[in-house]
């Protein structure tokens, strides 16, 4: 079993404490996305796996087995990069076969002494079958003889996993391996890695910044900021049932919009510095008790546009962003804008038909579905709503 387990992980470079404690385990066959913004840590993270980097402290394992002082060599691991590392001067098949050269004895990679061996041909027979089998898998069969300046950005990525395939490694750690192809082509690249990782039954640690890779690829996505993991957890549930404000605003796309609740009299709340009578007492007295302030997050899907005469947060539409399949509507908040309180743009998600109806420039309101927004608190954390109200 191919389990790779992380504890207590920390690295600096220099004063910079770049991971502060990683605890993770991945099962065998799991799919992971080591998710976050550009600096968070996610290639160091992958580096020290595969044993490029030292930890300052902590342990790895893999397959049981530590591996915290062992050579990436020994660990069993292959790696897939953003940058192909191909040998330009070897042929598609060569590059593949490359691994598998290296794994021979050292007699049998020096041409003179392996003709010498009686196994020569039956090994190379296996070692033929294996190239070719695996790049028939891939779709690039027919390249075996290219070398790679001769293939496209896709195709050279697919020699890449090919190679990392025919190493039956324990897991398979991947460093942004998409990020150099075009949009359509990574999309139909994901799929494959998918399909792959379920037919090969493999362990794949994968680094990405991009959410839709991560969300629609990773079995369990872990979310990383500033070196400490913010989340861990299946794509839905990160979305649903973020733990904190930065995993609620960097998962979801457009982001999720964030309002803020403020008594402002007796009986009385704005919403993003506009009066509303609607909030409802649950989120009221939660504000309340959080000395008057609370942000509420709510997704694009979870606010309707409704005429300036109903009731509802004042706003301008700013920008109609026409998708096919929806259209993104984003409205200035008046009260925002004018008195600085709360963030001044909510984003809807509306049908695809609502680009005929609504007019950039109109004069709009706007209504948050409220039972099913988020709470969260000064500091960002998450306030559960339910359980806050069983405390009151
Ligand atoms: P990106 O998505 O931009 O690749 P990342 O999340 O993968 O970012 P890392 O490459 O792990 O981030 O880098 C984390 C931090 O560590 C960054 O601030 C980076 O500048 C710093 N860093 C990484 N490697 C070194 C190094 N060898 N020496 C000094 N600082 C480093």
């Amino acid at each position: 079993m191919a389990e790779v387990a992380l504890s207590n992980i920390h690295k600096s470079f220099g004063q910079t404490e770049v991971l502060k404690g990683i605890d993770l385990t991945i099962s065998h066959g799991e799919f992971v996305a080591l998710l976050g913004p550009s600096g968070c840590g996610k290639t160091t993270l992958l580096r020290i796996i595969a044993g490029l980097e030292a930890p300052d402290t902590g342990s790895i394992s893999i397959g049981g087995r530590d591996v915290t002082g062992l050579d990436p060599s020994d660990r069993n691991i292959a790696l897939v990069f953003q940058s192909y590392a191909l040998y330009p001067h070897k042929t598609v098949f060569e590059n593949i076969a490359f691994p598998l050269r290296m794994r021979a004895p050292w007699f049998a990679r020096i041409p003179v002494l392996s003709r010498a061996l009686p196994q020569r041909r039956r090994l190379e027979q296996a070692l033929q079958t294996k190239v070719r089998d695996a790049a028939a898998q891939v779709g690039i069969g027919a390249y075996l003889d290219r070398k790679p300046a001769q293939l496209s950005g896709g195709q050279r990525q697919r020699v890449a996993l090919t190679r990392a395939m025919v190493r039956e490694p324990a897991a398979f750690l991947m460093d942004e391996p998409l990020s150099n192809l075009d949009a359509k082509l990574r999309s139909g690249m994901r799929i494959e890695i998918k399909e792959l990782q379920r037919r090969l039954d493999a362990t794949i640690i994968y680094v990405t910044h991009d959410q839709t890779e991560a969300m629609t690829m990773a079995d369990r996505v872990v979310l990383l900021h500033e070196g400490v993991v913010q989340q861990i957890g299946a794509p839905m549930s990160l979305y649903q049932n973020p733990c904190n404000r930065f995993v609620a605003q960097f998962i979801g796309s457009p982001s999720i919009n964030m309002l803020l609740l403020e008594a402002a009299g007796a009986n009385q709340f704005t919403v993003n510095g506009a009066v509303i009578e609607t909030v409802p007492a649950d989120l009221r007295q939660i504000a309340r008790s959080h000395g008057g302030r609370l942000w509420l997050g709510v997704r694009p899907e979870h606010v309707a546009l409704v005429p300036e005469h109903a009731s509802g947060i004042p706003g301008r539409v700013a920008l109609i962003e026409p998708l096919g399949h929806e259209t993104l509507i984003d409205v200035s908040v008046l009260g925002a804008a004018d008195i600085g309180t709360g963030p001044d743009r909510i984003v809807v998600r509306a049908a695809p038909d609502a680009v005929d109806t609504v007019r950039a420039g109109a004069a709009v309101r706007l209504q948050p579905d409220w039972q099913q927004a988020l709470a969260f608190d000064e500091q960002g954390r998450r306030i559960a709503i339910r359980a806050a109200m069983a405390a009151a």
